[in-house]
């Protein structure tokens, strides 16, 4: 099922040119974005097990897949189990309710990026208490919000997010709410001027703080991708998911 369609693409060269070019970036940041130094989460779908392994040699640590089985059969691959033990996955695809077990069974899942409805993150909570035992801590997630409006995209109005924000927090005590995450509309023209979902989720992401009193730094914003990584930290990203740029190009997915 894994592909190897890896042409000779120098991943620890553009690990290290993505990680340079975050630290250049931060220093372009205004003065009243309060935010962590980002997160690089190296998105590997439909790369094989050695481009995994490569990129961990080489420092990485967090790694993102959006497909259950491709990210099961991953976390189970021997290589990869012997050699990455550090690893860290993060699931940034749409999960299916007849999924979650599944995915919460997985060895080093660190973080769902992905949840975008009560009912869901209601069933992620429940399965984590059913499944671990009371010593195991929460379940790390990630809100996603549709910032786009786009019928075809995932993820929580802006409008109801600060709701469901409060909703996990106060009510699901085996999840651990990290903070917000978008996806976006492909292809913007920056010429036009700053992404309009970039705007729209750290708009979101000040009513959350408002709303539940929180401070900007204890709330992750998860935007940005190999085309647009840089502007979104500019903006006040602290996670950013990125994958031609780290392993080059993805044949198409059937
Ligand atoms: C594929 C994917 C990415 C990374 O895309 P690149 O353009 O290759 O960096 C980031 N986030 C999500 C949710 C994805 O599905």
């Amino acid at each position: 099922m894994l592909r190897r369609t890896m042409a000779e693409f120098d991943i620890k060269a553009g690990l290290l040119h993505v990680l340079q070019r975050i630290d250049e970036v931060i220093l372009l940041r205004s003065k009243e974005i309060q935010a962590a130094r980002p997160l690089l989460v190296a998105v590997s779908k439909t790369k094989p097990a050695e481009a995994i392994i490569e990129a961990y040699k080489a420092g990485q640590r967090d790694f993102g897949e959006n497909y259950v089985q491709e990210l099961v059969e991953k976390s189970q691959h021997p290589d990869i189990v012997a050699q990455c033990p550090g690893i860290k996955w993060h699931f940034i695809g749409h999960l299916q309710n007849n999924k979650i077990n599944k995915i919460l069974s997985l060895n080093k899942l660190h973080m769902i990026q992905t949840v975008d409805s009560e009912k869901l993150a209601t069933k992620l909570d429940a399965a984590w208490s059913k499944l671990k035992p009371a010593s195991e801590p929460p379940l790390r997630v990630l809100v996603q919000i549709n910032t786009s409006g786009e019928e075809a995209k995932s993820g929580i109005g802006t409008k109801e997010a600060p709701q469901l924000y409060q909703f996990i927090t106060n009510n699901l005590k085996h999840l651990q709410l990290m903070g917000i995450m978008t996806i976006g509309a492909y292809g913007f023209d920056y010429s036009i001027g700053p992404n309009p979902d970039f705007v729209s989720l750290m708009q979101v992401h000040r009513s959350i703080c408002e709303a539940n009193s929180l401070s900007p730094e204890s709330v992750l914003v998860s935007m940005g991708m190999s085309n647009d990584y840089d502007r979104a930290i500019e903006m006040g990203s602290n996670v950013v998911r990125v994958g031609s740029s780290i392993f080059g190009y993805r044949a198409v997915k059937a």
